[in-house]
């Protein structure tokens, strides 16, 4: 079964909480999990351009925002601002982006991207045409700031959701 007709399904079926084999985001192959909660889990998106890029996915099948339950939608912003505060301060970025399309797959998830002025991409989109080829001399430096992000998260996701 594909993907978009995994997709094609949820949008007619009421959301579901039971995991699917076939579903990538059920059974994930490579997933760094920072923080894993009742409704949400935090994973390092393991972009090695963009240190510190996290995504945010719902436990369940569910793909559009009006369809969270109360409790998913309030520990969704408590959680995105938690993390938007920290990922401020542990990396300093000139922007953070905060994106959901989930058009492939049936679970929400929210893309949490520090953005940096000499990022490959900036200031267009990560998914656009890479502005620059150039590596930023802070890279390193960035890296090891996401390291501290991501050893201080599971703590305040924890705190977010209670
Ligand atoms: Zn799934």
């Amino acid at each position: 079964m594909s993907i978009l007709s995994i997709l094609m399904k949820s949008d007619k079926d009421e959301p579901s909480s039971a995991l699917r084999s076939d579903c990538s985001l059920c059974v994930p192959e490579k997933e760094v999990v920072i923080w894993r909660g009742a409704f949400w889990r935090l994973i390092d998106a393991g972009d090695t351009s963009i240190p510190g890029y996290l995504r945010l996915i719902v436990n369940r099948h569910i793909t559009e925002l009006s369809w969270l339950a109360k409790p998913e939608r309030e520990q969704l912003f408590s959680l995105l601002q938690v993390i938007d505060e920290s990922m401020r301060q542990e990396l300093k970025p000139t922007k953070i982006n905060i994106a959901s399309l989930g058009n492939q797959v049936p679970h929400m998830h929210w893309h949490i991207i520090p953005r940096w002025h000499d990022d490959p991409y900036f200031p267009q989109s990560l998914w656009s045409t890479a502005q620059r080829d150039t590596v930023s001399p802070e890279q390193d430096a960035r890296h090891q700031a996401a390291q501290r992000l991501f050893a201080k998260l599971p703590k305040l996701c924890a705190k977010a959701v209670y």
